[in-house]
């Protein structure tokens, strides 16, 4: 279904780590940050409030961390740590097109940031500001998609967004097996079944237990962000109801 207008008043837009790399194996992609970046103006300038929560595996993950034999715990922070790098790179990005932003840190970082103050994160959202949550979780063994979750139902959003490299959801990766069919629309229930890989499945819980509809969208297509908020373009809705 098309809409004239967005058809959510807040979102929270959860952007891999990996996204921000574009094709390089390692770090951000300068070009790509400002893509990203032009894509959420866009969906701004439309009187969307939009909030973003940033991963951080192009730069560390606490998983590879701990597989070199480090403490898990210690490389989780360093992942997150990894995230608060993303979210001022974002933040940077997008005061450069003139979208008034703030980074509020789940680890309290004063001198480069808020710390994560839930009532201020929302004022921040009413005045027009984007918000870019850092360090996750501020908790280790937790991922940045149950921090999106998370915050997500924390600002009382209305939908919580995965920018992704395919338009949706599929029946396997569409990059590996031709015949790989995307949904239209899933529940919840069905993605923890059949284990489809589109949150972890503490992200995919909170979502449920609190009624957020995941999209699931190609973050590279160039306006799909705001196509996605008109209800145009190809994507996944995950909701109770399919
Ligand atoms: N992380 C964590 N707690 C959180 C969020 C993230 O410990 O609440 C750590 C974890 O080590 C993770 C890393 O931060 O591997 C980077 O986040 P993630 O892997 O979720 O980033 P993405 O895959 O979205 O780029």
């Amino acid at each position: 279904m098309s809409f004239s207008t967005p058809r959510f008043r807040r979102v929270l837009l959860k952007v891999s780590g990996e996204a921000l790399m574009g094709n390089r194996q390692y770090g951000l992609d300068v070009d790509m940050v400002e893509r990203v970046a032009g894509e959420i103006r866009s969906v701004q300038s439309m009187g969307v409030q939009v909030c973003l929560v940033i991963g951080g595996g192009n730069i560390f993950r606490g998983i590879s961390g701990a597989a070199t034999g480090m403490e898990r715990a210690t490389a989780d922070y360093m992942g997150m740590l990894a995230t608060v790098m993303n979210a001022l790179a974002m933040q940077s990005a997008l005061e450069r097109i003139g979208v008034a932003t703030r980074v509020q840190s789940a680890i309290p970082m004063s001198s480069i940031c808020e710390p994560y103050i839930r009532r201020r994160a929302v004022r921040h959202m009413e005045k027009g500001r984007v918000v870019i949550f850092a360090a996750g979780t501020g908790n280790p063994f937790f991922t940045t998609d149950t921090a999106a979750a998370l915050r997500a139902v924390e600002m009382g959003c209305d939908a919580l967004l995965k920018g992704t490299q395919v338009d949706g959801v599929y029946t396997a990766d569409p990059k590996k097996d031709p015949r790989a069919e995307r949904y239209d629309s899933l529940g919840y229930l069905e993605v923890l079944s059949r284990d489809l890989k589109v949150m972890d499945a503490s992200a995919i819980t909170l979502a449920r237990d609190n009624n957020i509809p995941i999209v699931v969208f190609n973050l590279h297509h160039a306006g799909g962000f705001a196509e996605v908020m008109l209800g145009r373009g190809l994507f996944t809705i995950i909701t109770n109801e399919a």
